[in-house]
């Protein structure tokens, strides 16, 4: 779908995948005006295909596009080309364990020209691509390293937007993680580089002997549409969920003394997946035994069975395609 000032959306379409011809001086390519979303689609036993809480990734999708001065993209329009998309594509939702088809709904400027200024035109696309489970060997916990030397969100900046500049950013952080044997990036908060924010793709949840949890709070960390869900269903248990600031320091006390039960991150790509192990220039401890622990098995089960209609989804959150 495209954008212009003077027309507003128009001229939807569908067409096979190819190249995308740009000028050189699109403005996307030199200013990052780019956002975008992931989200996926199952197929139910019964052979529905659904998605799940689109409209969160719809609305999402307007904040970004808000905090990087773009126009915001109807609901309607946002979620009807994803639904068409699937539609066309259902035959490609894997129906094996873990699989599914991941959309990647994205919109950038398309304007041609060299001023710093919001652009006037843009264009919104949608791909589809079959996947399988995220993380490779299916892994019962990951390991995770703590960037000690960069950031990825200040206060008044872009974290909470889904902008590719901030994934551009957090690369490096990434690339260290993974020279370090770590399969994902803890990020610290930007002011003090003491309190956990997220990781490079997941937000990220602490359980206490108690049977509480705490995720860092919202402002420089993205609203993940997992973690909300994540919280609405541990709450709807009686388990008193806190976001509320937690350090480095408090979470390796905590995990050496035995309160800390539990540590997990979640996300549309990784669902919910136990951290077992923590590295960092200056970290090194295990969580628990370093497996998956009984309240994220949990979690992970029924947000699973929810979003592949194998369990009742008591708060409308899937939602059927065609
Ligand atoms: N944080 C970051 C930085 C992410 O990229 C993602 C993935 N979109 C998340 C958190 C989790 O968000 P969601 O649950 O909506 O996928």
């Amino acid at each position: 779908i495209r954008y212009q000032a003077e027309k507003g959306w128009h001229d939807a379409q569908v067409t096979a995948r190819g190249p995308l011809s740009l000028d050189p001086a699109s403005a996307v390519l030199h200013y990052a005006q780019e956002i975008f979303e992931g989200m996926k689609a199952y197929r139910t036993p019964a052979g529905d295909a659904v998605l799940f809480r689109p409209d969160a990734n719809a609305a999402r999708f307007r904040e970004s596009a808000r905090r990087m001065a773009m126009p915001e993209l109807p609901d309607e329009l946002f979620v009807g080309a994803v639904e068409a998309l699937v539609n066309i594509d259902r035959d490609w939702i894997p129906a094996v364990e873990g699989g599914s088809l991941y959309l990647r709904p994205f919109m950038f400027a398309s304007e041609v020209f060299l001023g710093v200024k919001p652009s006037s035109e843009y264009l919104f696309l949608v791909i589809a691509s079959s996947v399988g489970a995220y993380f490779k060997g299916g892994k019962d916990a990951v390991t995770v390293w703590v960037s000690s030397d960069y950031t990825r969100a200040a206060p008044g900046g872009t974290g909470a937007a889904k902008c590719g500049g901030n994934y551009a950013a957090g690369l490096i952080a990434q690339a260290q993680a993974s020279e370090n044997g770590c399969d994902q990036v803890v990020f610290l908060d930007a002011v003090e580089r003491r309190y956990v924010e997220e990781l490079g793709g997941m937000n990220i949840f602490f359980v206490f002997d108690d049977g509480s949890m705490l995720t860092p709070p919202l402002g420089t960390v993205l609203p993940g549409i997992t973690r909300a869900s994540v919280m609405t269903m541990a709450r709807d248990k009686g388990v008193e969920v806190r976001e509320q600031l937690y350090s480095m320091e408090d979470w390796r006390t905590d995990a050496a003394s035995g309160r800390l039960k539990e540590v997990f991150a979640c996300g549309t790509a990784a669902v919910i997946t136990a951290i077992g192990e923590v590295r960092g220039t200056e970290h090194g401890f295990t969580i628990g035994n370093g497996g998956t622990g009984p309240v994220t098995r949990a979690l992970r089960d029924e947000l699973t069975g929810i979003q592949r209609g194998t369990r009742p989804d008591p708060y409308g959150w899937v939602k059927k395609v065609g």
